[in-house]
């Protein structure tokens, strides 16, 4: 949790992911060799494995998180901002935000141009953000065009629970990082912290291509479904959840918008966890994709599959996590990473 903690309130909308990426080398390059950055700004590294013939087991989390970037300045010295990756417009009125390198203290305005009560924000678009500059001669002195914006929250315990942003997909670089500190396995570890996840899938890319792995595995943090929807009756309780619920542990995607899971693989993952009695659960929901999705198609073809954390309310400022969650995962690519041959993918 401390690795999760320092990584969730590091500042790295996409491309911008320097202050994560440099927490991160520091915490792995005692523990790893062959530590690369490429021109990307994704980081590779091998921890190698004890077996006498390990499988090459590629590691992968995003380091990027959504936010949004300055695109422009108003006469009276607001900020025209866009979103960077995914993030519902609902969200965004009176939302806290740092803004740029210096990290200025911005709050994205409700009806900033009129003060008509009746009106709705349909998009980004209707909104601007006060960094408390008079002009647009002052708001440019304090930003550039280009600079990122991120959500304004803190790390905080709750408990069995934390919260905080970014756990998309800091919770994943926690879990890596966790994994390259702790005692060797039986694979090499081929890990990738990757850049660019959240605007299409761009950083895996090319570490695939660098590392070469004989399998793949995607650790990200993922969608709890465990919240009511409007159109729940609260009451009725006979309707089962349709998704990953938090404290249920790790979740096993099927299938997403980026690719179906190697069967063999999650066939293995699943086996390992039953035989050593780690929960998990499967993600059949289908949205959204991850860096298994890229990693897959790479050269001729990865075994991919991907093992999630179940996060509520990932990309917002105040996302949710399960400690058992993660303890389990960790256990669970553990044992998985000790076991795992290419019989496995094969057989
Ligand atoms: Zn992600």
């Amino acid at each position: 949790m401390q690795h999760l903690a320092a990584l969730s309130q590091a500042r790295g909308v996409s491309g911008d992911e320097t202050e994560v990426r440099d927490l991160i080398i520091r915490a792995i390059q005692d523990h790893v060799s062959d530590l690369h950055v490429d021109a990307l700004g994704s980081v590779t590294a091998v921890k190698h494995g004890t077996s006498a013939q390990p499988l090459r087991v590629m590691l992968d989390a995003h380091m990027d998180e959504v936010g949004f970037m300055v695109m422009g300045f108003e006469n009276d010295g607001l900020l025209r901002f866009a979103p960077v990756g995914s993030i519902d417009d609902r969200l965004l009125p009176a939302l806290r935000v740092k803004v740029g390198k210096k990290a200025h203290n911005g709050v994205i305005l409700w009806t900033p141009i009129h003060q008509n009560r009746d009106q709705n924000v349909k998009s980004y678009k209707d909104l601007r953000i006060d960094i408390g500059a008079s002009s647009k001669q002052a708001a440019e002195s304090m930003v550039s065009i280009g600079e990122r914006i991120t959500f304004d929250s803190a790390f905080v315990d709750l408990g069995r629970i934390v919260r905080g942003k970014a756990f998309d997909d800091r919770v994943g670089c926690a879990l890596l990082i966790d994994l390259l500190q702790g005692e060797a396995v039986a694979c090499d570890i081929l890990a990738s912290f990757t850049v660019q996840e959240e605007i299409g899938l761009r950083g895996a890319k090319v570490s695939a291509r660098r590392l070469r792995p004989d399998c793949a595995i995607a650790l990200e943090g993922t969608t709890a479904h465990d919240v009511p929807s409007g159109t729940d009756d609260p009451d009725d309780l006979t309707t089962p959840n349709q998704g990953c619920v938090l404290g249920g542990g790790a979740a096993l995607t099927v299938m997403d918008r980026s690719m179906v899971a190697h069967p063999r693989l999650l066939g293995f993952i699943r086996e390992t966890a039953t035989a050593h009695g780690i929960p998990y659960q499967l993600k059949t929901v289908l949205g959204g994709g991850t860096n298994a999705g890229a990693i897959h198609l790479t050269e001729a073809g990865i075994p991919a599959a991907v093992v999630s954390v179940p996060c509520r309310y990932i990309h917002s400022p105040a996302a949710l996590l399960h400690r058992d969650d993660y303890a389990n995962t960790l256990r669970l690519l553990r044992a998985v990473l000790n076991a795992l041959t290419s019989d496995a993918l094969t057989s």
